[in-house]
Parts: structure tokens; C-alpha cells; sequence
């Protein structure tokens, strides 16, 4: 069959597992014919239309642009609720908002600076004396349109509200130091952003230095697929110097194009909520909070609940600390008046009644607690089975090793393992210890660590515990390669191990009416647990292995008991015991 003239539509960038299940091809002919094409790409790579069109055109099908009326945001899970919301809104009274923008980057490539630059430039903020006070947020205008910065440099901020799923930006600006190039925050920046779905600006920050490289820069983006517009890619790079404030102008006026291109909408009129962006408690003046109205329009006098706190406003003041009555969408402003200090990254909303934010708040303590109880771990084995109830369509993995030496192959190796039916997905890959930031990661991309010869420190694992986060180390490839090909397969046994509580011997055995047959027992090491597992010996034959489910001592139930002590002893669903059986007890742990 010809596929002559046979038209096929692209998106503007495809992984090559997609584009081979398009056309119909293996993965692997057709990163072979990707190569001979000069192009080097593995199966969850993603490569941009035209490089997909000239590979296609190869088997004879004709590339068109994707028709983009239709933007459905896919997974749901991953959609702030503020975009709900704002999704839910009657379309007719959207109206465009500034864009929010929140700046990531390498330690000292220059975000404080850049954020500082950019502030100083704002005329108006200049003429009332300079914006004095950092309240975690700013707006600064350009060509008559406002641009809303998140001033919480450092990408903890920006994790912690996206693992509260809260994720406030529309756009990220990552700065990356000309004289310096990519580096690993630099790459975890670049994950975060995608994983959130939000576009990246480059600001390629101290072109002024004499070492600067903006070139090895760009090849460096390119290779994180972030391809340079000049280089034909999509991605803006603006050549600023934060420190002469130069390029802030251009730095802003491709914000607003990057803001053109993305549907950047509120109802004035709506509900409102926002997020909260920085909280404390002010010995004088009480609970002071930094606010994000992302739709409606808040007012002074408005209560509302934020996290677990709640409260009418009783003043709100914008950025530059001016008292103001009404805040719309995209608004930073402070206010005073909450009961609690919220989290940085809780949802806010107006409520109409003191009592309403009341019993809504005293609901959301009753389901924290609820919560914490049930926590359950985000393990490889549950991944798995969301994968296999088609919640998830590839495990996402983040990988640290020792030394580059091992990351290579290792990726290498998750690579093949994840052309079958699920995908499995690199977020990001690192040398180094396993730490806070890979847990937040992990945590907000519900991903799991994988540590190759490195340990996990001491905070990430106690966060690791917190937040459900699975860490797996691992000193050989293969043993790695292995849990992970049996994940995907589904027959990854729970990573489980047997600790002995104690022993018993039985003496002898006795009917009671509750319980059936029951063993008189004599504890002789250890202790034993009611609901622990326990294991039944007739000499070396284990002859039981299950539940024990009743222990006495003389007439009362009781939930443990000592070496030392007698005991009657009952099993689940067993009744063939004998004087002279020994048993163990045990946990899975
Ligand atoms: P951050 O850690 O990313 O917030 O980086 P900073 O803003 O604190 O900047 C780190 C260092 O780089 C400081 O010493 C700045 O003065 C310097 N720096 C920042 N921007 C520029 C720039 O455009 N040119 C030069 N030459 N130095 C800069």
C-alpha cells in the first residue's frame, strides 16, 4: 500500500513513541531513520514539527499542523483547582488578566538581581518613593499592560506550591548565567516548568561578563529541548544584564508575547479565589498574608477562608503598601484579619458568612485528620496499579547517582524498559545525594526516586515519609533494571521485610467455646501481638502461616505479652494444633 500524498497531523513538538504509533512504525526503525536524518533522539524525546515532517515525508505521509482549536487539558489530577475553576466560569465573561510570572534559575545566576531590576524599573513605583517593602509579590507595567512577578526567588517556593497543586504562575522565566550555562537547578527548573505545563522565557543573564557564552548556552537549552527561537525552536532567549538593567525591556516585552500566545483569562465578576503566597505572624499587627487573586475581585470587608484559616479582611493594601477597597484577577495584595497563618501555596476563596468559613474550615481540619491517618505511600507497586486502571499512563522516575559515569547507562537502561505499554519518564537525572529538592520533586510530579550509590539525607527521608514519597536505592544496575521491568509487568512484590517479634512453644491445647481451638503457650523470647503474623512449627515443618488472631492471658483478651509469660493463642481459619508445635511471631515491615 502507498501512503502517497496521505495527510497526517502533527502537533508542534511529538515524543517518537507517539509519532512511530502515528505512522505506525517501531519506535526503533524510526530513530534509526531520525539518525541517518542527523537527528538523535530516544523513544520519550520529543522532536518539533519540522523534523517530524521531514522523517514522515520519508514513508510518504504529508505532515499538517495539528489543529489547535481545542486545548483540552488532559490530565485533569494535574490542573491547579484555581484553573478549574476559572475553566468553569461562563466563557462570555472572561476577560485577560496580566500575566503571572514567577523566576527560576541556578543559585547565583542572577534571580534576585533580575527581580530587583525588574522592580526598579517600574516609573510609577519609582515616583511613590521605590517599592520598599517585599510582600512576595509585585507588578511592574509595560506598554500600558501589567505584569504580576512572584518575588519568592529560589524554586522551593515555586515546588511547594505545585505540590500543593496550587501552582500560581502562567509563565516561568528562567534565568541562566551566560558565563555559567545550564546547570543542575537549572535542569530541575526546567522539569518543575514542564511538569507543570507552563511556558519557559529564557533570560539569559550577564551577557556583560567577558566569559560570557551565549551560544554554548543555547546548544546547552537545546539539548534540555528548549530550542532557541533564532535557532528555529520555540523557546524566546533574552539577552539581559541584571545587573546594568539592560535587556529588561526586551526581558518584558516577550513576556507579553509569550502572554499572547497563551490564554491568559479571569472573571473580574466570578467567585473569587487565589492562592496564598507568603504568610507570617506579625507580633504587632497580627497574621499578615500576601494574597494572588486569580478570579473575581476581593474586597476589603470580604471573608474568606484560606487552607485552615479564615477571617474578614479588615484592610488590604497593594504592593507598594497603599491601602486599596478592591483587588481583580492577578492582583498581588497583603491583608490583615486572618484567625491562623496559612501555607504558602493554600487555595483562598471568599465565603459568605463568618459561620460558613467556620464550619468549612472545622470539615477541612476533620479531613486533615482523616488524611494523615490514611496516608498511603505513592510506592512503585500503587503506581503501578493506577497505571493498570489506566489513571496513569507512565511512571515518572527521578534518578541520582554517584557519578555521571553511571547515569548514563542507567538511563540508558530505563529507556528500553519503557517501550512497552507504560512509559517511564526521566524527569530529571542528577548526581548527588538523594535531598529536599528531589523529594519535592518527587513529590509534586508524584514521581518516584531512584538512587543509585547514594544515600537519601536525613530531611528528604523524614520528608520522603511526610509527603508518601518512594525512595528506592540501589547499588547495582541490574537489580534496579529489575524492580522496575517487574513493576511494569505488575508482579512487583511489596518491598516487604519479616521482623521477628518473638517465640512461644506450645504446652498444650485447649476448646474454648469463643475462640475454638486455642494454644496454651509459653513465651520464650520476644512477644507476641495480637493481628501480628505468626508462623506454626511441628519440628522443622512450618504447618501454619497466617493471623494471629486472639491472644489471652489467663481470662483477658490482651494485645501483647512477654517472654516469660503463658498465654492461649489463636489462629485464623486454624484448629490443627499439638503440644510441642513452636510458633514465631513476626511483622511485615
Ligand atoms: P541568585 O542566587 O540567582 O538570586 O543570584 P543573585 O541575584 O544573588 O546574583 C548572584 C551574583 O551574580 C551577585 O554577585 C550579582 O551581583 C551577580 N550578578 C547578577 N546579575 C549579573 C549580571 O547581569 N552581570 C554580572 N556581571 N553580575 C551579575
Amino acid at each position: 500500500m502507498s501512503n502517497n500524498g496521505h495527510k497526517i497531523e502533527l502537533p508542534t513538538t511529538i515524543v517518537v513513541r507517539d509519532l512511530a504509533q502515528k505512522i505506525e512504525k517501531s519506535p526503533i526503525e524510526l530513530i534509526k531513520k531520525l539518525m541517518t536524518n542527523g537527528v538523535m533522539a530516544t523513544i520519550n524525546q520529543t522532536v518539533d514539527f519540522d523534523t517530524a515532517a521531514i522523517v514522515v515525508a520519508e514513508y510518504g505521509f504529508e505532515a499538517v499542523p495539528e489543529a489547535v482549536e481545542e486545548t483540552v487539558q488532559e490530565e485533569v489530577g494535574e490542573v491547579p483547582l484555581w484553573r478549574q475553576m476559572i475553566a468553569g466560569e461562563d466563557k462570555s465573561q472572561l476577560k485577560p488578566r496580566p500575566p503571572v510570572v514567577t523566576i527560576l534559575g541556578h543559585v547565583d545566576h542572577g534571580k534576585t538581581s533580575l527581580l530587583d531590576a525588574i522592580r526598579s524599573t517600574d516609573v510609577a513605583a519609582g515616583e511613590a518613593g521605590g517599592i520598599t517593602q517585599h510582600i512576595g509579590a509585585y507588578q511592574v507595567e509595560m506598554k500600558g499592560r501589567l505584569i504580576t512577578f512572584l518575588d519568592t526567588p529560589g524554586h522551593a517556593a515555586f515546588t511547594q506550591m505545585r505540590a500543593r497543586g496550587a501552582q500560581g504562575a502562567d509563565i516561568v522565566v528562567l534565568v541562566v548565567a551566560a558565563d555559567d550555562g545550564v546547570m543542575p537547578q537549572t535542569k530541575e527548573a526546567i522539569a518543575h516548568a514542564k511538569a507543570a505545563r507552563v511556558p519557559i522565557l529564557v533570560a539569559l543573564n550577564k551577557v556583560d561578563k567577558p566569559n560570557a557564552n551565549p551560544e554554548r548556552v543555547k546548544q546547552q537549552l537545546a539539548e534540555q529541548e528548549l530550542v532557541p527561537d533564532d535557532w528555529g525552536g520555540s523557546t524566546m532567549v533574552v539577552p539581559v544584564s541584571a545587573k546594568q538593567k539592560k535587556g529588561i525591556d526586551d526581558l518584558l516585552e516577550g513576556i507579553l508575547l509569550v502572554a499572547d500566545s497563551s490564554d491568559i483569562k479571569a472573571n473580574p465578576g466570578g467567585k473569587v479565589i487565589g492562592t496564598v503566597i507568603e504568610a507570617e505572624l506579625d507580633k504587632s499587627k497580627g497574621v499578615m498574608a500576601t494574597l494572588l487573586v486569580q478570579n473575581g475581585t476581593l474586597e476589603s470587608g470580604d471573608v474568606i477562608v484560606a487552607g485552615t484559616a479564615h477571617g474578614k479582611l479588615r484592610a488590604i493594601t497593594d504592593y507598594k503598601g497603599k491601602p486599596i477597597k478592591k483587588a481583580g484577577p492577578s492582583t498581588p495584595v497583603a491583608v490583615m484579619g486572618l484567625s491562623d497563618v496559612p501555607s504558602a501555596g493554600d487555595l483562598f476563596e471568599v465565603v459568605a458568612s463568618e459561620k460558613e468559613a467556620r464550619n468549612i474550615v472545622a470539615e477541612r481540619l476533620e479531613v486533615l485528620k482523616t488524611q494523615a491517618q490514611s496516608r498511603k505511600k505513592l510506592s512503585l507497586e500503587d503506581l503501578f496499579s493506577k497505571v493498570q486502571a489506566g489513571e496513569a499512563k507512565e511512571l515518572n522516575l527521578i534518578v541520582k547517582a554517584d557519578v555521571q559515569g553511571s547515569l548514563d547507562p542507567i538511563i540508558t537502561e530505563l529507556n528500553k524498559l519503557g517501550q512497552g505499554e507504560i512509559g517511564l519518564k526521566v524527569l530529571h537525572a542528577e548526581t548527588g545525594n538523594i535531598g529536599n529538592n528531589d523529594v519535592m520533586l518527587a513529590t509534586a510530579s508524584k514521581a518516584i526516586l531512584i538512587g543509585f550509590n547514594v544515600q537519601a539525607d536525613v530531611d528528604a527521608r523524614r520528608m520522603a515519609e511526610k509527603e508518601g514519597v518512594d525512595i528506592r536505592l540501589y547499588e547495582i544496575i541490574y537489580r534496579m533494571t529489575e524492580d522496575i521491568e517487574k513493576a511494569l509487568n505488575g508482579m512487583l512484590e511489596p518491598d516487604l521485610k519479616e521482623k521477628t517479634l518473638g517465640r512461644a512453644q506450645v504446652l498444650q491445647v485447649f476448646t474454648a467455646s469463643k475462640f475454638g481451638r486455642v494454644a496454651g503457650c509459653k513465651v520464650t523470647d520476644g512477644e507476641l501481638k495480637r493481628g501480628a503474623k505468626v508462623r506454626l512449627y511441628r519440628g522443622t515443618d512450618i504447618i501454619y502461616e497466617g493471623d494471629l488472631s486472639s491472644l489471652r492471658h489467663e481470662k483477658d483478651d490482651v494485645k501483647e505479652i512477654r517472654q516469660g509469660y503463658e498465654c492461649g493463642v489463636g489462629f485464623k481459619n486454624f484448629s490443627d494444633i499439638q503440644p510441642g508445635d513452636s510458633l514465631v511471631c513476626y511483622i511485615l515491615e
